[in-house]
């Protein structure tokens, strides 16, 4: 099923000047670029975005990373985007991801971990609008 999901590249990647090394990975899976932009995300914008998270002690710190400088925000489509997008990017943890992952071969930390997706079609929908308006993404 062709899906559509979000993707941020985070302040640290975005910092490191990886951001077309990362697009060129969701490109050669398949996945297109809909819609994409730079931001940069205040302290209140980037709550509100991790709202689910608003309980966890790791809140208040991921969302000062999250808005210490910009951001490159996406939507990803293609088929089983959701899940395509999670694999390519490897897990949360990169001492956990897999080899050849984002985030194994870019993360620092569970933290500072390069780069977002949705990880379902409510929050993928969530996020899009977050974002995105309906005339902003082909
Ligand atoms: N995070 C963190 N400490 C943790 C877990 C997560 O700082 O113990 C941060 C990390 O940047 C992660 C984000 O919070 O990407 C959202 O966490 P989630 O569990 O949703 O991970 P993701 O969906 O990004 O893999
Ligand atoms: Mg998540």
């Amino acid at each position: 099923m062709i899906e559509r999901t979000l993707s941020i590249i985070k302040p640290d990647g975005v910092k490191k000047s990886i951001i077309g090394e990362i697009i060129s990975r969701f490109e050669k899976n398949g996945l297109r670029i809909s819609a994409m932009k730079k931001i940069w995300l205040t302290k209140e914008e980037a709550k509100g975005f991790y709202i689910v998270h608003k309980e966890r002690p790791f809140y208040d710190s991921l969302t000062d990373f999250m808005s210490e400088g910009p951001i490159v925000v996406m939507v990803l489509e293609g088929e089983q985007a959701i899940s395509k997008n999670r694999e390519i990017m490897g897990a949360t943890n990169p001492a956990n991801a897999s080899p050849g992952t984002i985030r194994k071969d870019f993360a620092e930390n569970v933290e500072r971990n390069i780069v977002h997706g949705s990880d379902s079609p409510e929050t993928a929908q969530f996020e899009i609008a977050y974002f995105f308006s309906a005339l902003e993404i082909f």
